[in-house]
């Protein structure tokens, strides 16, 4: 297939180094020369350029995956739907769905939402890494109205390149994913900013030293791109917080149980945990 990728970053990259090596034809769109230098000098894209122009193949195109920063999703389809054919296969892979869903159908009706469940804590051209969908979660969030050759033809791409696709509506994504990945950035910056508060320096030097890998594990999407975080927060706000606050209540009854020295509920919440954590990790 012939394959566009707007937004060379982390996901946009990481898809073009997958969708190469499947041997789709893929051109690139960025912000910057450096970054269109960069994908294709690591593979990465066959072509890429700053503008539509610039895309000597862009009439042969089949589908254009939408990789910019979330808040440029949008300003992008708008800016290519005039000149894309009504044959093209629009589709994204940001972080929140109903913000962008709806209106980007209404701009380019064979639009339809993506978000693969993928990422690490680097971002730009060179975080770029092949396999990275590799047995992920890829959610699509068609319609009633989404064409369904088209969403055969997401569905497979995704597969192709390792995902494991699940399909909902935009809003059941957007309060599904605010529980296990927006929430937990939140989560871990905080525990991250909290243990910063330690006021005697001598100890809080020491705990730099000593963090080992619990901390690691805890504190690495909080560690991450903070203008996705915030983004994340802007456009999936109301979920965010109904999850934050389910959350703090879940943290001031262990925090009450530790007061009161009830050993036994504390206990009772932490076997419960251990059980539940496992329904979390099918995949
Ligand atoms: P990223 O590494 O920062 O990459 C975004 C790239 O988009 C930048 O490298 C930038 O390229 C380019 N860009 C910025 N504004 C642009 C514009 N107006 N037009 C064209 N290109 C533009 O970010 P990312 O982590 O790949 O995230 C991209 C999307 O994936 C976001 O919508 C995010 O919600 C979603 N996502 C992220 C993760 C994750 O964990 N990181 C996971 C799943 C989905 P230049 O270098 O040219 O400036």
């Amino acid at each position: 297939m012939h394959i566009g990728i707007i937004g060379l970053g982390l996901i946009g990259g990481s898809l073009g180094l997958d969708l190469r090596s499947q041997g789709h034809y893929v051109w690139g769109l960025s912000r910057s020369q450096s970054t269109c230098n960069q994908a294709i000098d690591i593979g990465v894209t066959d072509f890429a350029g700053l503008s539509l122009g610039d895309i000597k193949t862009f009439a042969q195109t089949d589908v254009i995956f939408i990789c910019t920063p979330i808040d440029a999703i949008l300003k992008t389809i708008e800016a290519i739907a005039p000149h894309l054919d009504s044959s093209i296969i629009l589709t994204d892979v940001g972080s929140v769905k109903a913000s962008i869903v709806h209106a980007a159908q209404k701009l380019h009706p064979r639009f339809i939402g993506g978000h693969p469940m993928a990422g690490t804590a680097f971002s730009g051209i060179n975080a770029a890494q092949a396999n990275l969908f590799q047995g992920r979660p890829c959610v699509l969030t068609p319609n009633d109205s989404s064409d369904p050759e088209a969403l055969n033809i997401l569905r497979s791409l995704w597969q192709s390149v390792g995902a494991v696709v699940y399909e909902c509506d935009p809003e059941i994504h957007d309060r599904a994913v605010a529980w296990i990945s927006h929430l937990p950035i939140l989560v871990s910056a905080g525990l991250i900013l909290a243990c910063d508060q330690e006021p005697d320096q001598a100890i809080a030097q020491l705990s730099k030293h000593l963090a080992s890998s619990g901390f690691r594990d805890t504190s690495r999407v909080g560690g991450g791109n903070p203008q996705l975080g915030t983004l994340i927060a802007e456009y999936n706000q109301k979920a965010l917080l109904d999850s934050l606050k389910q959350y703090q209540a879940v943290l001031a009854n262990l925090i009450q149980q530790i007061e009161s020295g009830n050993w036994q509920n504390l206990e009772k919440s932490l076997v419960l945990a251990q059980e539940l954590r496992n329904s979390y990790l099918i995949i």
